[in-house]
């Protein structure tokens, strides 16, 4: 029985809108921990409709190919998020998103080389879309992979920057969009491989003079990328899910970048072309007001679980220190032993703690805390002027009050974690080295600040040990 085409394409888009929901879904719940796997199963539900519903294209030629390249990315994909740490997550978000928007490009030359045998035979939207697709793809591409170097330090984590820098790759880029448009008006093949190779050199040097730590906004920056140029690669080939799915990847990923820009109180363009992370000049963070003549105050490990194992409540802010540490699993031991003794103990969350987002979220929940403990920003801050002490585990910029009172300070306007206000304050850091921005942390110099100096998991191991005495 043969299926009229006109009903055998309603299916096929019927099918595409349930993907689309699924998407939908499975991204909303991926916005809280509790709902996040079932979201996920969601997702990829949604997923596999629409590659079910694509193998009923009659355009297909090679069913065998399809099933090979599925076979190899399942091995890939199964084997990596079995095998890759945690703590490499990042790295592993920036491979995969490279390859998302390399696929988006090819898809851009191949249609561009099928449908434009010679001048004049391509759609002009279709030729706009490729062209979008092949440059945006391109850049994410590359761009990925260089962040995803940088993380995994096959490359140097420093901005690598030399004299007239931005000039340059504003010049590259506008080369770039020349050629973009020398290839849709011409329909020549060639102007599509010069399109995309230059795409692929603006994308390595768009990334190279950003420092490691800012990759994950960069990758989430390129993540948007991906994301457009996969829809655009939609348009080319009118594929719905692929639209979609494009555009849901393209508007999240944009959101994450503002959200994480907010939250460090930095524009994309300083991100961008800030170089931000380059190393202090020599003194430049022993200097400032901060240290004129204010002492910092050092504490035992006996006498900080003293003063914990007696308090009414207890609020630890992990920040990237304890991930470095891996300090995750002592400190659920540490909040456990407090409750045993009847101590309220919460987690202060800040969006940006750590050097990706949810990073403190992803570490606390692999060591089982459970999430009511878990307090957001705007639900911690409240917290911390009926706290008696407030422990805070590698956590440096997140806490710094300079933020609030300091016009002159970079952090001026970063919504921090208000620390100061508890009536106690233990620091848990192995020197005074500063954090992530580079500067002094007023909150060392506090009275009611005191200082535990060691390694954040070896620190918390010890006031463990000397709970158990109290
Ligand atoms: P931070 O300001 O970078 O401070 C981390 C502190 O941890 C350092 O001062 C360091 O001091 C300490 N530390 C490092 N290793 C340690 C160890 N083994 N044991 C104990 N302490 C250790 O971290 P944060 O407060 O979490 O703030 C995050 C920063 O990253 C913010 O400035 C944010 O804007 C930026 N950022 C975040 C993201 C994101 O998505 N989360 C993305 C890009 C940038 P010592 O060397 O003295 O030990």
């Amino acid at each position: 029985m043969t299926v009229p085409l006109g009903l055998a394409q309603s299916v096929v888009n019927l099918a595409y809108v349930v993907a689309a929901i699924g998407l939908i879904l499975g991204i909303k719940r991926l916005s809280s921990a509790r709902t996040a796997r079932s979201g996920n199963w969601i997702a990829a539900a949604g997923m596999a409709v629409a590659i079910a519903a694509t193998f009923t294209s009659r355009e297909i030629t090679s069913y065998w190919l399809i099933v090979a390249g599925i076979a190899v990315g399942t091995v890939i994909g199964v084997a990596s998020a079995r095998l890759v740490k945690m703590t490499a997550m990042p790295q592993m978000v920036a491979l995969f998103n490279g390859v998302g928007g390399g696929a988006a490009a090819l898809i851009a030359a191949a249609e561009f080389h099928r449908l434009a045998p010679e001048a004049g035979h391509m759609r002009g939207d279709t030729v706009a879309a490729s062209m979008f697709s092949a440059l945006i793809g391109s850049i994410s591409f590359s761009g990925s992979l260089v962040a995803f170097g940088k993380l995994q330090e096959l490359l140097p984590g420093r901005p690598l920057t030399f004299r007239g820098q931005n000039v340059f790759n504003a010049a590259l880029f506008a080369a770039t969009l020349t050629f973009a448009v020398l290839a849709a008006a011409t329909e020549q093949q060639p102007w599509m491989v010069v399109l995309l190779v230059a795409a692929l050199v603006f994308g390595v040097m768009l990334v190279l003079p950003i420092g490691g730590a800012d990759m994950p906004v960069v990758i989430s920056f390129l993540n948007a990328f991906t994301g457009l140029a996969a829809a655009s690669a939609g348009f080319v080939l009118s594929n719905n899910a692929l639209i979609i799915g494009g555009t849901l990847v393209g508007a999240s990923g944009t959101l994450l970048t503002i959200l994480m820009g907010r939250a460090m109180n930095r524009s994309l363009a300083n991100v961008l072309f800030g170089a931000f992370g380059a190393p202090a000049p020599s003194g430049a963070v022993a200097s400032g007001a901060a240290t004129d003549g204010q002492v910092v105050r050092e504490i035992t490990a006996e006498d900080a679980a003293a003063m914990m194992a007696y308090a009414r409540q207890v609020v630890i802010v992990p920040g990237y220190g304890l991930a470095v540490a891996q300090a995750q699993h002592a400190t659920r031991e540490l909040a456990d032993m407090l409750e045993a003794r009847g101590v309220s103990v919460k987690y202060a969350i800040h969006p940006v703690a750590g050097r990706m987002p949810g990073h403190m979220n992803v570490l606390l929940a692999e060591a089982n805390v459970p999430y009511p403990q878990l307090l957001d920003l705007d639900e911690a801050n409240p917290e911390f002027p009926r706290t008696d002490v407030a422990v805070v585990i590698g956590a440096n910029d997140v806490t710094n009050p300079a933020a609030r009172s300091n016009p002159e300070s970079p952090l001026y306007g970063m919504p921090i974690l208000n620390v100061d206000q508890a009536q106690n304050v233990v620091v848990l850091k192995r020197s005074m080295n500063p954090g992530f921005a580079g500067i002094e942390n007023e909150l060392y110099y506090n009275p009611k600040t005191a200082m535990l100096f060691g390694d954040a998991k070896a620190s918390v191991e010890r006031l463990v040990t000397s709970i158990k005495e109290v």
